[in-house]
Formats: structure tokens, C-alpha cells, sequence
């Protein structure tokens, strides 16, 4: 069965059951109410009677004195304690009352009895005669008003069931609806994605902030998140293949080489194995930062916390310092703190110095600092830096200022883009100023926490 139609059904039987239950203790208790003021009502009466016959017992006959209290829509009689009853009276409309047997009580009796197709009212009282005897003054009412207003109570409640059961069937249907048509538009677009391959998101109108409207929202993020990493896998792909093309060429090329001449001319062995080597290198750097690049944002484990930059700027600079025996020296304030991502600012900060390392000479200096509530590391380098021309582009992938000139330096063009990547995953700023033949001098601006929390 479809959900719509599960919610349809169960909430029309559950509102019905509860309509019903509703008229039906409705009913209960009035009709209850209604007997029961009936009884008290005919037992006051027949004790009034009672007493007033009593008074003029002997001095009006009994049989007159039966027809004056008669009720109008009954009967009333007398019965010995022998069972003998004085004729009973009875109204124009109940004489077949009349046939009914007669009953002696020696207490007081109400009750209802179901005869000649009615019901009755039955109240029996002893009452001590003029001649000393106990008689029964016995009542029978007709209660069939009272029957006849309950009979009119049970059409309007069944009448009143069923058109409020309208509405309500028609409100459910709308609310199934409501509720329905985002997840059928979630459903389609879903189908449509599988059908077409291509990503796809829900339109989302009006301003409500429901449960459906954050079902929907999330439902776009994460067609967002599929997205993203559909098309960084799908770039991965193109540019591995497009990049590794050249290193694989030449490392074919001179294997080729090597087959068809290195027994002949030895020199040229040396000559291969290091071109050969030195792709190797580069092809295993460029997968590794391609992996990184390829993986998702939410793959890296960011942990934010207060950073002392100076720390992390010394630390890196011993590090990279010892790695490729270049001489840095750090400069600046000793107590500047940000806040960011430790391992990750230290290798933004490394693939900075890795580009220092490579297009300059000199030594390179590290500066940190701070600057209207940011902390900033500096990297200057007085290299061979790059013309303002190419500048904008250094940032985009596989983007190099002069192939021929990086090749040589190692470079594979991707060391700025996931640089790019990391600053904005930890919170930070990049910025690049260079001039051509002087130097470039790369800056890393860090948020404090305090700027961040406010
Ligand atoms: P690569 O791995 O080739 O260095 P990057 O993305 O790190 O790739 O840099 C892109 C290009 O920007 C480099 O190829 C280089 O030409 C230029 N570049 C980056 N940093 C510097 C620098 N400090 N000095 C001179 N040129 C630089």
C-alpha cells in the first residue's frame, strides 16, 4: 500500500473510532439521565398520589378516587395482599395496560418493564388502607416521550458522525498531500538523477522552516556533497591521466632508449636512469597531491584551536631546514596567536616554503606578526619571482609560469591550488605579491579566536 494512501486510512479510521467513542458515551450518558430523572420523577408522583388518597381513604370511593390520578398516559391500580386488584384505570391510549397481571409488593418498587411493545415506568407503593389493610398503589407510565427524544438523539448523533467525518476526510487528504509532496518531488528528482546522470536538486519554495522544508534542505546538500566529490574524482581522473602522460612518455622513451642503445653506449645509461628517476619523483608527488586534492574537505580531520603562529612558524622552519639545508630565519613578534588547524597551517606553510625554496637562491625569511585583529606568517623569498601578468593564474591547477623552468625546479603546478584548498578548509587567507627578478613574498593571514567567536 503507498504511504499516502496508509496515512489516509489510518488517520480516517482513527478520527472515526474517536467520533464515534465520543457520541457514543455521549448517548450513553444522556440516555442514562434521562431514565433516570423519569424514575424519580413517576416515583415522587406516585407518592404524592399515594399520600393524597390516603387522606380521603373511606370518605371517596376507591374506585373514583383511582380514576381523579390516573396519569395520562398510563394506568393505575390497587392490589390487595392477596392479590386482588381493584379494577384498574387506565388512560384512553394505554387500556390494553389493563391486561397486565397484577402483582403484590410488600416494599416499595420502581422499575422498567418492556411490555406491548413500549416501555414502562413501574412504581409500586404500600400504603396502609382505611380498613387497616396494607394495599399497593401501583403507577405504570408510558416513558415513550423520553424513548422517542433518545431516538431523535441517536439519528442527529449518527447524522452529525457522518458529515463531520466529511471535512475530515478531505483535511487528511490534504495533509497526506502536504506531506507527500516533497517526498514524491525527492522520489522524482532521484529517478531523474539515476536516469540522466546528472545532479539534480529539489526547488524549495516558501519561507517554512518544517521538518519536510529540512528534509529537502539537507536532501541538496548532500546532492551538493555527491556533487563535489563526483566532480573532484571526475577531475582527479582527467588531470592524472592528462599529467601523468608526459612523466610516463619520457620514462618510456627512455626506456626505449636504453633497450635499443645502452648496451652499445654506456654514457647513455647514467643520462636515463637519472631522467628516468627524477620523473619517477615527480609522478609519485604529483599522485599524492592529486589524492589530497581529490579528497573531500570532510576527510581531513580538522581540529581548530589556538595557535601560538611564531611556535608553529619556527617549528616549520627547523623542519625545512633540515630537510633541504636551506637557511630560514624567522622574524617578527614572539606572542602572536591564531586560530586555525595545526597540521594543516604547517603544511600550507610548507608548500609555501617549498615554492621559496625553489625559484630562490637566497635566504628566505619567515615574518609573523599582526595586523587589525589577524595574525599574519609572511614568506619572503628573493627569487626570481613571478611577472604581474601570470600572477593571477598561479593559483589554478597545473598552472606553471614557465614549464621549461619548472620542470627542471620539480614543480608540477599543484602545490598553490591545494594550498588554496587547505586555506580555506582551516579558515585562512592567502595572499601573493611578487615582482619579477626580485622575489615573491607569500602571507598566510590568520583569524584570532576572539575575531571569530564575535
Ligand atoms: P609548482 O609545484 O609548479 O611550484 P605551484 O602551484 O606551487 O606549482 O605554483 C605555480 C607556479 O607559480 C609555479 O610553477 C611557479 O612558476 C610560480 N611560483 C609559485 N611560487 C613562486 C615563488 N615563490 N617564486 C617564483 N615563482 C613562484
Amino acid at each position: 500500500m503507498r504511504l499516502r494512501s496508509k496515512i489516509h486510512l489510518y488517520s480516517s479510521v482513527l478520527f472515526a473510532i474517536l467520533l464515534i467513542v465520543m457520541n457514543v458515551s455521549t448517548y450513553y450518558m444522556f440516555s442514562t439521565l434521562s431514565v433516570n430523572n423519569e424514575l424519580d420523577r413517576a416515583e415522587a408522583q406516585t407518592l404524592q398520589i399515594a399520600n393524597a388518597m390516603r387522606q380521603v381513604a373511606g370518605e371517596i370511593p376507591t374506585q373514583d378516587l383511582l380514576r381523579g390520578y390516573v396519569p395520562v398516559d398510563g394506568m393505575i391500580r390497587m392490589i390487595g395482599p392477596n392479590g386482588t386488584s381493584l379494577a384498574p384505570v387506565t388512560s384512553m391510549s394505554q387500556q390494553d395496560l389493563s391486561k397486565q397481571k397484577a402483582v403484590y409488593d410488600t416494599t416499595k418498587r420502581v422499575q422498567v418493564i418492556d411490555d406491548l411493545d413500549q416501555r414502562y415506568v413501574i412504581v409500586s407503593i404500600p400504603v396502609i388502607w382505611s380498613d387497616g389493610e396494607v394495599m399497593n398503589i401501583q403507577v405504570t407510565e408510558s416513558m415513550q416521550s423520553t424513548m422517542d427524544t433518545l431516538q431523535v438523539l441517536r439519528v442527529v448523533l449518527i447524522v452529525v458522525t457522518c458529515i463531520a467525518l466529511i471535512p475530515v476526510l478531505f483535511s487528511i487528504r490534504l495533509l497526506s498531500r502536504v506531506i507527500m509532496k516533497p517526498i514524491s518531488a525527492m522520489t522524482l528528482t532521484m529517478k531523474e538523477i539515476r536516469r540522466s546522470g546528472h545532479f539534480k536538486r529539489l526547488e524549495l519554495q516558501g519561507q517554512s522552516k518544517d521538518e519536510l522544508m529540512e528534509m529537502g534542505m539537507t536532501f541538496n546538500d548532500m546532492i551538493q556533497l555527491l556533487e563535489n566529490n563526483y566532480k573532484k574524482q571526475e577531475q582527479f581522473v582527467a588531470n592524472a591521466s592528462h599529467e601523468l602522460k608526459t612523466p610516463l612518455t619520457i620514462i618510456e622513451s627512455y626506456a626505449n632508449l636504453l633497450r635499443r642503445r645502452g648496451l652499445d653506449r654506456p654514457e647513455l645509461f647514467n643520462e636515463s636512469i637519472e631522467a628516468i628517476h627524477s620523473e619517477a619523483i615527480r609522478m609519485k608527488e604529483m599522485t599524492e597531491q592529486l589524492l589530497l586534492l581529490a579528497k573531500h574537505k570532510e576527510q581531513w580531520n580538522i581540529s581548530m584551536e589556538t595557535l601560538n603562529l611564531s611556535e608553529v612558524a619556527m617549528g616549520s622552519a627547523k623542519a625545512f631546514r633540515n630537510a633541504y639545508g636551506r637557511e630560514i630565519h624567522v622574524d617578527g613578534q614572539q606572542e602572536v596567536y591564531g586560530y586555525s588547524d595545526e597540521k594543516k597551517l604547517k603544511q600550507l606553510l610548507f608548500i609555501l616554503l617549498d615554492n621559496a625554496q625553489k625559484y630562490s637562491d637566497d635566504d628566505i625569511v619567515i615574518e609573523v606578526g599582526s595586523l587589525e585583529g589577524e595574525g599574519y606568517i609572511r614568506i619572503v623569498d628573493h627569487g626570481i619571482g613571478i611577472a604581474n601578468d601570470k600572477l593571477p593564474f598561479v593559483f589554478d591547477r597545473f598552472y606553471r609560469v614557465d614549464e621549461a623552468r619548472n620542470r627542471q625546479a620539480g614543480g608540477v603546478g599543484l602545490g598553490l591550488s591545494l594550498a588554496v584548498e587547505i586555506a580555506e578548509a582551516i579558515g585562512v587567507r592567502i595572499e601573493l605579491h611578487s615582482v619579477e627578478g626580485e622575489g615573491t613574498t607569500a602571507e598566510i593571514w590568520i583569524p584570532r579566536e576572539v575575531f571569530k567567536i564575535s
